[in-house]
């Protein structure tokens, strides 16, 4: 069995496709060899030796070892040099190489084969001692601490001690005779922690360094960053032993990173830096300034040129932007790696475009290139990158975007603000936030709080809302009273500005300038090509008109989610809502329903108007009334003087509506079955409004949605209702329009009973998260205490309130659909339109799920909509 594989010399055993055997780094290396790239040569030791090492109780498979010999011999041949000849002596580096990269997580040891013999060689050989010395300190180094385990403390203690005596400041200082002395030190180091000497055997050294980086496979750190990462189903990982070249040999000499191009912005620029006589870690640690890649054209202009060469060919071969490593040995360029370049979402979406004008791919692979998530970064004000304002604070960043605005810090004072000065943006500073804030919360620029994490009321609305928030940043404390803000030392006042980016969940003082989104040049490409191929439409949940227009810009073919019970928050509006709810008796309700009424229409006229021609779901009242009264006593007597009734009245009221399980409890269409002139309202708004907006010679198609319906008798008798009202409507203004009645399918009985209820259903409307909730047995709003311990156990792979879990929930999803479908073909001859309206509607793996069961739409957040676009391309592809 081939355990290793040979590279340079302008060929190789591997190629780029065998990653999995050989690792990124190994196949890259290979692959650039035999494109006759500049490589050093060297060999890679495969993943799958790094398998049968555990397999084997850590011992090493016999085959290796000859065949290890038998590269070194080649290795030796191609540089004209020998490991361990002091007169002309090969100095390797062994790296590790999985087949994904993870980047510091395991052992690399440089300048391996120099011994005291060899490391005067080297001086002699380069002429240049001091150089040989720092390289030999340095192995010593790297070899102690990561293949025999010696505290790196140790040697770096030395080292200190000896620029001290030396009075000097940098390593760089130190002459070559001090470091002859530092080598000793460290070789003293080694002999009292290991208890032997620092090995002179070449073959000894690497073959220690070999198990060290198979050791580092099953390292704490290594280990970790897999289970973060989610890194599962390697074999191990590669060991890349390359003959070294240096960068610090001279002026003559360098080193460099670079990306072929530009990967914040996706310029096909040539970008990165480079440190003339460096080694490689020398540019990553940041001691020295690096200089901008282009600088090196004055530098070394026969380089650059070849750079600029390797760029192309590399481009051209992969096909994609690369990251490279080079190392100048003498005016004499090498190659260390390439792989494939990180990117922001926004580079990543103008490379795969202009690669496709260049002809190096074609469309459907341009749209694979693209994370739909990483569009995010497209879809939100973004802070300007030229702005140098320092963050003075930094919470959880719970959703994209920055924001600047004046502070309020209560959501009333949000709405007060927003009415007296509707052009100035505010952010809203609150140490947490609840439902009765959404008001102010929609009229902020942005959202901060001193509490809370990712999955806090203020994130997930914000989130929803595309609105850039930041959660439980801890040093901001607030003083309602003095209506000022402390951040750590700073104090900021109401009405002074402040800017979050929830990218990051930095927070800082002042307006720091921002960049608006919109969906022009490459993005737009990208979409439209994403458009021709997918076949699942895509519409949006919204309840305001600015929003629905905000999604329609966005792409979205319809409204699949309007949530009626967001239009009844605001001054007047919850008012006559409480009034409501307060209400003894039906005529009560019925009048203070009349007040809603108007409000309901209004909004019903502005989102038919901005959704002209196009579909609009909305879903009458759906959550229990207590979350319209406020549950303290201050709340409570401030809503009794509002109403005209005793506090105890109120508080009567809210005790009544109390509820052990008010997700399980007196909602969805229970609301309308028991108290029905609510529906009434509601749909009597919808048709009126219908009506008006047709007048205007608009095309209006509302389809009405009752929610959380169980059994069909439940959607019959709501349905009939509405039905009664509608027609009413219709007659009495003369005019007709078309409407259907759907329903939610969110409870799993009704998944189950599908067939029945398509019976009545003119659509059906997955709602992923209340059916998540059932299914799963987990309280959507409380899953904080165990969900985190749940994905660290991997007893969930992913939260499935985000990503829909396809085996169980989605079983009912498949049933529904199928049920329905095949119910509602045989009674009507109809297609039953389907969709999904919950937050999985805009999660692109969701989005794929619900491809394949062959849904007709799926429907999320606005600046979501671009993102399930993406996702639902990719689907077909
Ligand atoms: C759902 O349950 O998935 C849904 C869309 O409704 P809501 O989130 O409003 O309960
Ligand atoms: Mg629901």
């Amino acid at each position: 069995q081939k355990f290793v594989y040979s590279f340079g010399g302008g060929k190789a055993d591997g190629k780029a496709e065998m990653k999995t055997l050989l690792g990124g780094k190994g196949a890259n290396l290979a692959e650039m060899s035999v494109l006759g790239i500049p490589v050093p040569p060297g060999f890679t030791i495969t993943t799958e030796v790094c398998a049968k090492y555990y397999e084997e109780g850590k011992k090493l498979p016999e085959a290796v070892k000859p065949q290890v010999q038998a590269a070194i011999a080649e290795m030796e041949k191609l540089v004209g040099a020998k490991l361990g000849d002091p007169t002309n002596p090969l100095l390797v580096s062994v790296r590790s190489g999985a087949a994904l990269s993870m980047p510091g997580m395991m052992n690399t040891i440089l300048n391996l084969g120099l011994s005291d013999a060899v490391v005067e060689g080297m001086a002699k050989k380069t002429g240049n001692p001091r150089f040989a010395y720092d390289g030999y300190r340095r192995l010593i180094d790297m070899f102690g601490s990561t293949a025999m385990g010696v505290d790196h403390e140790h040697f770096e203690h030395e080292l200190e001690a000896l620029k001290q005596a030396k009075g000097v400041k940098n390593d760089t200082d130190l002459s070559a005779d001090d470091l002859k002395v530092l080598v000793e030190k460290y070789k003293a180091v080694y002999k009292a922690h290991t208890g032997t000497d620092f090995p002179q055997d070449p073959i000894e050294q690497l073959w220690a360094s070999i198990m060290a980086v198979f050791n580092s496979w099953m390292g704490k750190k290594a280990v970790e960053y897999r289970r973060i990462e989610r890194i599962s189903g390697l074999k191990g990982t590669a060991v890349n032993v390359q003959a070294m070249v240096f960068g610090n040999m001279g002026s003559n000499s360098g080193t460099g990173v670079a990306f072929t191009r530009d990967p914040n912005t996706g310029a096909d620029e040539f970008y990165g830096d480079y440190l003339i006589n460096a080694q490689g870690e020398d540019v990553v640690a940041g001691i020295r300034t690096p200089e901008p890649i282009a600088q090196l054209d004055q530098e070394m202009p026969k380089v650059y040129e070849q750079l600029l060469g390797i760029r192309k060919t590399l481009e051209s071969h992969y096909k994609e932007m690369q990251d490279i490593e080079f190392t100048v040995q003498d005016g004499t360029l090498y190659m260390l790696q390439t792989r494939s370049g990180k990117r922001t979402g926004s580079a990543a979406v103008r490379i795969a475009v202009e690669m496709v004008a260049e002809g190096l791919i074609d469309q459907k692979t341009a749209l694979q290139r693209v994370n739909p998530e990483s569009l995010n970064h497209l879809l939100l004000p973004q802070l300007d990158p030229k702005a140098k304002d320092k963050p003075v604070a930094q919470g959880i960043a719970a959703s994209p975007g920055a924001a600047s605005g004046k502070v309020v810090l209560s959501a009333e004072a949000a709405v007060a603000h927003a009415e007296a000065h509707p052009d100035v943006k505010i952010l809203l500073v609150r140490k947490e936030t609840s439902p009765e804030d959404v008001a102010g919360m929609h009229l902020a620029a942005g959202i901060l709080t001193s509490t809370g994490g990712k999955a806090s009321h203020a994130a997930v609305v914000a989130r929803g809302w595309g609105k850039p928030c930041v959660v439980g940043c801890e040093v901001v404390r607030i003083d309602e009273k003095t209506g000022t803000v402390r951040i750590g030392e700073h104090t900021v006042k109401a009405g002074d500005y402040l800017t979050i980016n929830g990218t990051t969940g930095d927070v800082m003082i002042g307006q720091v300038a921002t960049v608006a989104p919109s969906i022009s040049g490459h993005f737009a490409t990208l979409m439209e090509w994403a458009d021709k191929i997918r076949t699942l439409k895509v519409r949006t949940n919204a309840d305001t008109p600015i929003d629905s227009a905000k999604a329609r810009e966005f792409g979205a073919e319809g409204i699949g989610l309007c949530r009626t019970e967001h239009m009844f928050f605001g001054d007047q509006r919850i008012t006559a809502m409480r009034k409501m709810i307060v209400a003894d008796d039906v005529e009560g309700r019925k009048a203070a329903l009349a007040e809603l009424e108007p409000f309901q229409k209004a909004d019903f006229v502005g989102i038919f108007e901005a959704m002209d021609g196009l579909p609009v779901t909305i879903r009458l009242l759906d959550p229990p009334l207590h979350e319209f009264l406020p549950h303290d006593d201050k709340g409570q007597a401030e809503v009794a003087k509002q109403l005209g009734v005793t506090s105890q009245k109120v508080k009567d009221r809210v005790e009544q509506l109390h509820e052990f399980n008010p997700m399980l409890g007196f909602r969805g269409c229970r609301l309308p079955i028991v108290y029905p002139e609510i529906g009434d309202m509601q749909v009597r708004a919808i048709i009126e409004a219908a009506i008006e907006v047709k007048k205007q010679g608009k095309s209006v198609l509302p389809e009405i949605m009752i929610p959380l319906v169980g059994t069909i008798e439940e959607l019959v008798f709501v349905k009939t209702r509405a039905v009664a009202v509608a027609e009413e409507v219709m007659k009495d203004k003369g005019t007709k329009v078309d409407y259907l009645i759907g329903t939610m399918i969110e409870v799993p009985r009704a998944a189950l009973t599908a067939d029945k209820i398509a019976e009545e259903a003119e659509f059906f409307s997955f709602g992923t998260n209340d059916l998540t909730q059932m299914t799963f047995g987990f309280s959507r709003d409380d899953i904080k205490g165990f969900m985190p311990t749940y994905l660290r156990e991997k007893i969930l792979p992913v939260d499935p309130f985000q990503t829909l879990d396809a085996n169980g929930v989605g079983q009912l999803i498949e049933i529904g659909v199928a049920k329905g479908r095949k119910a509602r073909k045989e009674k009507t001859g109809e297609h039953l339109k389907v969709g999904i309206c919950g937050e999985h509607g805009g999660d692109p793996e969701s989005v794929a799920f619900c491809h394949v069961v062959g849904m007709d739409y799926v429907s999320c957040s606005p600046y979501r909509v671009p993102i399930a676009r993406l996702a639902a391309a990719q689907a077909v592809l």
